[in-house]
């Protein structure tokens, strides 16, 4: 059986230039090349999982424009359901808007648009999809009361739920306990925690602290570090794996999709996390969010040639 995982969250083009230096208020400058790219965490956690094998289906909005029909097409192309996913005439297609410098620093804006517009009814309708999966796995990119709203179904229908708490905002202690996995960078846990991250210690310090806020397990992702995970038995940290790192955007969000799926394939915790610590680094060696995104055989071979085992 493939793992079932529902996929609650955004779509965003991404709109990217890549010049020499980052211009200043006033300044105009110009770019030295142009992409345009799917994005959006919900996006591209749904086809990180759906890579790997999952039957995913995306619970979303988008504008009723060229670009939303174009992210549709795209999240079709990579198998995923698609059906829910409702086309607001009302706005525009959520999208951001990237300057990268010749060093790779980079500044960003997003304009939500339909993303901020997903109402309850729209989580009321996919219940049922809801309750048939074996995961709910739901980012903070589209409004926090829709989040608790289906973290609270799902969690009533006994279904776990993968928040990535992403971009970091407080979450109250309710919604925290309904969570069976939380996975926050080092950032979005040094806000939710309040304990500043600066070593491996601080880092089990803060997982620990948001274990006691409620949620059930903690994943706490360190980047090349790898990553630590807090239950209520132990806390473990898992190394980071070196590989040659091109561009490590997007490494969150193929670490989460693949938590998902091996959570959903019902492997232990940790075996779950050292999948997804694959995942995440293989996906720093390709240039792009999706578009370095491993598919299942990748990431066997990926395995298999440069750790020489086959113990997923
Ligand atoms: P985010 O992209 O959300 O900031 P992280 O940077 O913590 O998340 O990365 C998520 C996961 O991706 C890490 O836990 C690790 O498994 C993998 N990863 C990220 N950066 C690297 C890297 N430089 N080398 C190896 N693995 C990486």
């Amino acid at each position: 059986m493939r793992p079932k995982i529902v996929v609650i969250g955004s779509l965003h083009t991404d709109f990217t230039i890549k010049v020499k230096t980052i211009p200043r208020i006033g300044e105009s400058i110009l770019g030295e090349s142009f992409k345009r790219s799917p994005g959006g965490k919900g996006a591209n956690q749904a086809v990180a999982a759906a890579r790997l094998g999952a039957d995913v289906t995306l619970i979303g909005r988008v504008g009723a424009d060229l670009f939303g029909k174009e992210l549709i097409k795209n999240l079709m192309e990579n198998g995923i359901d698609t059906k829910y996913i409702i086309e607001d005439s009302e706005t525009y297609t959520g999208l951001a808007l990237i300057m990268v410098d010749e060093k790779g620093g980079n500044i960003l804006a997003v304009a939500s648009g339909a993303d901020m517009k997903i109402r309850k009814e729209d989580i009321d309708k996919v219940e049922e999809v809801i309750k048939s999966s074996d995961i709910l796995l739901i980012q903070l990119e589209i409004p926090l009361h829709i989040v608790e709203y289906a973290i609270n179904m799902a969690f009533n229908d006994g279904i776990k739920v993968l928040l990535n708490p992403a971009p970091a905002q407080k979450l109250s202690k309710d919604l925290l306990k309904k969570v069976y996995v939380l996975t926050p960078n080092e950032k979005e846990a040094e806000i939710l925690s309040n304990v500043e991250i600066k070593d491996l210690r601080s880092s089990q310090m803060s997982a620990k602290k948001l274990l006691e806020s409620g949620v059930e397990n903690v994943v706490l992702t360190l980047g090349r570090n790898g990553s630590i995970i807090a239950t209520k038995e132990e806390t473990v940290h898992i190394n980071g794996l070196s590989v040659n790192v091109i561009d490590t955007t997007g490494a969150g969000d193929a670490f989460c999709g693949a938590l998902a799926v091996a959570l959903s394939s019902r492997k232990e915790l940790k075996d779950a996390v050292i999948y997804a610590n694959y995942v995440g680094a293989l996906a720093t060696t390709k240039i792009g969010a999706q578009e370095a995104l491993p598919t299942k055989e990748e990431l066997e071979n990926f395995i298999r040639e440069v750790y020489n085992t086959s113990s997923l």
